[in-house]
């Protein structure tokens, strides 16, 4: 039974027991060596119970206390009593750790944490499995001491996990594993290792047939569409001469798709570097606005190009030209007659900055997050009309990511839009900066 402690009763206590010692010392005529000697008593009766309390806290295997009565008892119960409230604690956070792990173990990816200092805090056992950790011989030791590879090391170096990378796995060259690393709690780490092996082969199977097919079909194409421009129109027959127009403008347009898929694919397959050659824009640009132009003749846009002409930078000159055309011509193509575009390519703070304004009929907000899909298109009969593959800002979206830029996407509906992107200061030529 708990009595909760009363100070005025321990006090009431200890005065009856001296006023007690006072008076069988006023009955022995020393009422001062009794209160002392009954103070001591008191003294030595607290020590032996400070023994006995710090030989249950440190020496006696059992939990409950010892049987004492007053002041101690109350100490006792009230460690007792922690004691009690810390062995469930721990027993509640063991359970909680053991499910942890259990689950943990039973994910399907191998999973590492690390602390601040990059050393192994704990894995599970397809980490060890996957990724050849060895437990408990690796806690400790640095993640990248045992993950060699230099994909993988600049990869957690840099300490931007915002997206995954793909890298052979460390035991078996033939599988590859792409990383994720989350970064929670007080600086530690997550590494989440999956085996991506299968759909990293089907998107390469998906990559080579596309390029092949596309392959394959450009020259029956090309034969075809040399055979229809040669046959002579029947003038006579106004349905021989609907058909011809209508078959030669398909095959055009069937050889601009293969053109672009081409493109496309050698863009995805691309591991030519940006740093090696340097990319003379404004030249490229005069040429694009010659050819837009041309394209415009019907159109009857007014077209303004500002360019600025020392600005050159590093990158793919090809894909660059595709990227900046498909963005002029979709203007052209895409702003009712009259309209008036604007391109720039200047200097934007320490940034070059690319852009295509025009003053069209705008894209709803809906569409424009989709825009950069393959054949994603707003209005499917007009875009046909245009002769447009539907990939053309697929291949802008593919060679900015090349170029380690983004498509930006402003538009205002009766308004117009503005295409644009901007590449890294580090991709300006020198004699720019
Ligand atoms: P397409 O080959 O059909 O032009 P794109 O990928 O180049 O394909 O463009 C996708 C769609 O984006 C187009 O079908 C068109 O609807 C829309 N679009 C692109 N540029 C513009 C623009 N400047 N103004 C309005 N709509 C545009």
């Amino acid at each position: 039974m708990y009595y909760p402690f009363s100070w005025l009763r321990s006090l009431i206590r200890l005065a009856v027991y001296l006023v007690i010692f006072a008076l069988v010392g006023l009955y022995l005529d020393d009422m001062l060596f009794a209160v002392a000697l009954g103070a001591t008593v008191l003294l030595i009766f607290n020590y032996w119970h400070l023994y006995k309390l710090n030989r249950w806290l440190w020496h006696s295997r059992k939990m409950s206390p010892p049987s004492v009565r007053g002041v101690w008892e109350h100490i006792y119960e009230g460690i007792y009593y922690l004691q009690r409230r810390n062995r469930n604690k721990r027993k509640e956070l063991g359970e909680l750790v053991k499910r942890f792990r259990e689950g943990s173990e039973a994910l399907p990816d191998a999973a590492v944490v690390v602390d601040a200092k990059a050393c192994i805090i704990w894995c599970n056992r397809l980490a060890r499995l996957e990724l050849g950790l060895k437990w408990p011989a690796d806690a400790g030791r640095r993640l990248d001491n045992l993950i060699r590879h230099p994909e993988f090391i600049e990869y957690f170096h840099a300490g931007d996990f915002k997206y995954p990378i793909e890298v052979p796995s460390p035991t078996n060259p033939a599988k590859t594993f792409e990383y994720r690393i989350m970064p929670y709690g007080e600086e530690h780490l997550l590494l989440v290792a999956r085996d991506v092996t299968r759909v990293s082969q089907l998107e390469e199977m998906r990559k080579d047939f596309v390029a092949n097919v596309s392959h394959e079909l450009r020259t029956p194409l090309t034969v075809i569409n040399g055979y229809l421009e040669l046959i002579p129109a029947d003038e006579d027959d106004p349905f021989m001469q609907k058909a011809m127009t209508e078959m030669s403008a398909q095959t055009k347009r069937m050889q601009n798709l293969i053109e672009d898929l081409l493109v496309l694919s050698r863009i995805e397959a691309s591991s030519e570097r940006i740093y090696e050659n340097v990319v003379d824009m404004p030249a490229i640009l005069a040429q694009i606005e010659r050819e837009a132009q041309a394209l415009n003749a019907e159109k009857g846009h007014t077209l303004r190009f500002h360019v600025d002409p020392a600005l050159r930078v590093f990158g793919v000159e090809t894909e660059l030209r595709s990227a900046c055309s498909n963005l002029v011509f979709n203007a052209v193509h895409y702003t009712p007659s009259g309209g008036s575009i604007d391109v720039y390519w200047q200097k934007q703070h320490r940034d070059a900055r690319f852009a295509v304004q025009d003053d069209g009929d705008g894209i709803a907000q809906g569409h424009i997050n989709r825009l950069t899909e393959r054949f994603y298109r707003v209005d499917k009969a007009r875009s046909r009309k245009t002769g447009g593959s539907g990939l053309g800002l697929s291949i802008v979206k593919h060679v900015l990511s090349h170029h380690n830029s983004q498509l930006d996407i402003t538009s205002t509906v009766g308004e117009g839009s503005t295409f644009s992107f901007i590449l890294d200061e580090e991709l300006i030529a020198e004699q720019n900066k």
